[in-house]
């Protein structure tokens, strides 16, 4: 899994020979506990305020019939990613095998081009602090777990979703589960008018309640909430 395409418009799906990995994200099983989120912070060291993975939900309904609707959010590892095409130095690029859509955080120069290109808020600027690395001031977003992948694992919201409401696979491969979902069920990909054939598919989204994202939370609000849990948590 080695070649890097920088034209974007080169699709893995459906290509002999070469996997294709997606998500698939059944929303009817998504109780919104959060596992996922959580587990890819720990899994990353995601510094507070910011997401590789985030789970927005609106409420839906008039009380007492009121209902959560949970949408679970991370990079579409799109098929033809407009990050990939908008980023000047080469610092954002697809893997063919696996079409994972990656990050070169050493030649990545902060320029933001990519943010603004993707339509599905993704990538966020990794603040000055984080625990365990020196990496900082770069752009960041979810990987597909692709160090995991590569070993034979599953991603590690994948892992940990109690739900089981998300499940990742090689959609090239017509006996994996993530096939059988996609060619069983209707699906659903986020703003499929952009034409940047997301790789994450939802099962059981309604079309009216997924054009909303990070906007849902007020990030200052969410650092206070966050640094209030660590420091809440810190010595146990
Ligand atoms: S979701 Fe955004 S960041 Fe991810 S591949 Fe698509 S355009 Fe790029
Ligand atoms: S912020 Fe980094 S990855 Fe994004 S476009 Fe600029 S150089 Fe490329």
């Amino acid at each position: 899994m080695t070649q890097e395409l920088l034209m974007s418009s080169t699709e893995t799906r459906g290509k002999p020979g070469v996997r294709r990995y997606a998500m698939v994200i059944d929303v009817r099983r998504c109780i919104g506990c959060m596992a996922c989120q959580v587990a890819c912070k720990a899994e990353y060291d995601v510094p507070l305020g910011v997401f590789r993975t985030w789970v927005p939900y609106r409420v839906t309904g008039k009380y007492p019939t009121v209902k959560k609707q949970f949408l679970p959010r991370l990079c579409n590892h799109c098929d033809d990613p407009p990050c990939v095409r908008a980023c000047p130095v080469g610092a954002t690029y697809k893997l063919e095998d696996g079409g994972f859509v990656l990050q070169h955080y050493d030649r990545c120069i902060g320029c933001k081009a990519c943010m603004a290109s993707c339509p599905y808020n993704a990538r966020f600027m990794l603040p000055e602090h984080r625990t365990y690395t020196d990496i900082t001031k770069v752009v960041d977003k979810c990987t597909f777990c692709y160090h995991r992948v590569i070993q034979g694992l599953v991603p590690a919201c994948v892992q940990t979703c109690v739900g089981r409401s998300r499940i990742f696979g090689d959609l090239n491969d017509p006996n994996s589960e993530v096939s059988q979902l996609v060619a069983k069920h209707a699906t659903q990909v986020l703003r499929p008018e952009q034409g940047t054939k997301p790789h994450v598919f939802y099962i059981g989204a309604d079309r009216n309640l997924t054009d909303y994202g990070r906007a849902v939370y007020k990030r200052d609000e969410q650092a206070d909430i966050e640094r209030a849990v660590f420091n809440r948590n810190k010595h146990i």
